[in-house]
């Protein structure tokens, strides 16, 4: 740091500050230390690596292919990066995002072990104050949250909690040294993503696993496996034509679907296409038709379809009917398994189903649920959830305009122009923040494109000599508006999720994401910005 970078009142000061580093913040300070500016970059872990740093539990991989699921932004980074398997585990998603960090020497903008507790605009310098856990104080033009859709995990909150004597382990927040179950009487809460992962390889480390289940999930096999030599080689001589197919899609995954509806199809087409779909596997499943997820009579031909696929992976057919999902597949985020409901055939695996009999909480040897059975268990994994798409931004509290807080304006819903931006909150900018395709897209490719619309705005900013960007109160309430309309003509809003915030008590219901498609999106941003930033005030 030079005498130049220090205000008088000891702030450092800088062109941007990012929050994050995951694969949007590394990517950010990327683009905008390229650009010339002074960045200083901020991250709560240790190391880089976002979810992939803290989401350590047995199981934890990708649910969209690594072939996609990795930057584009650099054409010898993706040339000579291998991936082992189709869907790449955490440790390995891990090795490739401090590789990056490495290649691009990255790490010398962060400070690691340090999050941003507060931000708060000052009108009169056009600047931005921030605040980290370590005292420090930075003056800022530019503040990127680059601080990911599923990072703040639900801290358990369960009913005598505290006089429970054994282990307790959070999937989002899993030692690094990993856990040895081996004899021991396992419960996992929860049968999301991350339990859905997990439990099959705990159930084959412990004594005993016992599954707590309240809302039965729909999971469609990954059929992972390892990538060839071959194979690998011609995605890296062919990485062009797959970025471009991706660019295409509205999912962010290279696909092809037919160009009618499922409920158009013949009984025998459909079976055709849903085997087609199921044999591919993963997420996909969920385009196997372009309406799956905007017809409710396609979306229960292809539900009652995979329910029978499901049917099929459990030998007994009281426990199968104990695991079926009763929502349209895809409303809540879909899971991608591998042998998830096979595990419930093993002698050493129990459901507790929570609809039975509802969680009362712990005791100092373990479970109790309501109807009074117990459950003894040497250790507890919370997969839980988190506060998805506005915990980890309200965490911090920011300030803009007035000193008005983003928390306190978005009391009552996400108001946002475009995903990325606020009203009253100048040069402030969110990574796949809410109304943005983000979750229902490749995270990846949804973060790049982003970090791009940042990082180009910034740029533009600077060369015409532009103070600020901000986007104007109508065209956020018309935007937010229109995020909200889309989401309603879709199966996402008939049920309760992490995607409407509903999952956290006190939450302002409300459906976050753009379920638009992300090429829709990437249009609007595109003309947006080709039309002069409409809908944004630019400050000279
Ligand atoms: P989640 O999908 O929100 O699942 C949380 C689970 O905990 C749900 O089954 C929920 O039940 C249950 N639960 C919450 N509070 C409970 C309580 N008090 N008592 C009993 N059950 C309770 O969380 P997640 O599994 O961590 O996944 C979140 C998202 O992260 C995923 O949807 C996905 O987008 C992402 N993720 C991705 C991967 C991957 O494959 N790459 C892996 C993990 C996570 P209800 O459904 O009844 O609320």
């Amino acid at each position: 740091m030079t005498a130049t970078n220090i205000e008088q009142d000891g702030a450092d000061t800088c062109d941007a500050v990012v929050v994050g580093a995951g694969f949007a913040g590394l990517y950010q300070v990327h683009r905008l230390h390229q650009a010339g500016l002074r960045v200083r970059a901020f991250e709560k872990g240790s190391d880089v690596g976002g979810t992939w740093y803290w989401n350590r539990y047995p199981g934890a991989r990708c649910d969209i292919e690594s072939i996609v699921y990795s930057y584009s932004f650099d054409a010898d980074l993706q040339r000579e990066w291998k991936w082992p398997q189709r869907y790449a585990e955490q440790p390995d998603i891990l090795r490739y995002l401090q590789h990056v960090a490495a290649r691009f020497d990255l790490r010398r903008h962060f400070s690691f072990d340090t999050s941003v507790q507060s931000a708060i605009y000052d009108e009169g310098a056009r600047r931005w104050r921030v605040r980290t856990s370590s005292g420090e104080e930075i003056s800022t033009r530019f503040l990127v949250m680059a601080t990911g859709c599923l990072s703040k995990p639900l801290e358990p909150d369960f009913k005598g909690l505290a006089q429970y004597r054994g282990a307790r382990y959070q999937t989002s927040r899993w030692p690094h040294d990993g856990v040895d179950f081996t004899g021991k009487r396992v419960g996992i809460i929860g049968t999301g993503s991350s339990a859905i992962q997990a439990a099959p390889l705990i159930a084959q480390q412990a004594e005993h696993l016992f599954v707590f289940q309240r809302t039965p999930q729909f999971a469609i096999p990954a059929w992972n496996r390892a990538l060839t030599d071959e194979e690998m080689r011609h995605a890296q001589d062919t990485y062009d034509e797959i970025r471009r197919l991706v660019r295409q899609s509205e999912v962010g995954i290279a696909y092809a679907s037919p160009d009618h509806g499922a409920k158009e199809a013949s009984p025998e087409s459909l079976r055709q296409q849903l085997e087609f779909a199921w044999a591919r596997g993963g997420y996909l499943m969920l385009a196997a038709y372009p309406d799956v997820v905007t017809d409710l009579e396609s979306n229960r031909l292809v539900s009652e379809w995979v329910k029978e696929k499901i049917r099929a992976r459990i030998e007994d057919p009281a426990l199968a009917r104990k695991l079926m999902p009763e929502y349209p597949m895809g409303a809540k985020r879909l899971c991608v398994d591998t042998n998830y409901f096979e595990t419930f055939n093993r002698d050493n695996v129990t459901l507790v189903d929570l609809r039975d009999s509802a969680l009362d909480g712990f005791t100092e040897r373990g479970l109790r649920l309501a109807n009074g059975t117990g459950y003894d268990l040497d250790a507890v994994i919370f997969a839980t959830g988190f506060d998805a798409m506005t915990g980890a931004l309200l965490a911090v509290d920011i300030r803009g305009r007035q000193g008005l807080s983003l928390r306190e304006k978005w009391r009552n819903g996400t108001l946002n122009y475009l995903g990325v931006t606020v009203s009253g909150f100048p040069n402030f900018f969110m990574i796949t923040g809410p109304g943005s395709p983000s979750v229902l897209y490749n995270m990846v490719a949804s973060i790049e494109q982003n970090v791009d619309f940042v990082s180009d705005t910034i740029d533009y900013l600077r060369q015409h000599q532009f103070a600020s960007i901000e986007a104007k109160p109508r065209e956020e309430r018309a935007w937010t508006k229109y995020v909200d309309w889309v989401s309603r003509q879709t199966i996402y809003t008939k049920v309760k999720s992490w995607y409407t915030g509903e999952n956290v008590d006190g939450k302002p219901a409300g459906f976050m994401p753009y379920a638009g498609g992300g090429l829709t999106y990437f249009e609007f941003v595109r003309q947006a910005v080709a039309d002069g930033y409409r809908g944004f005030t630019l400050a000279g």
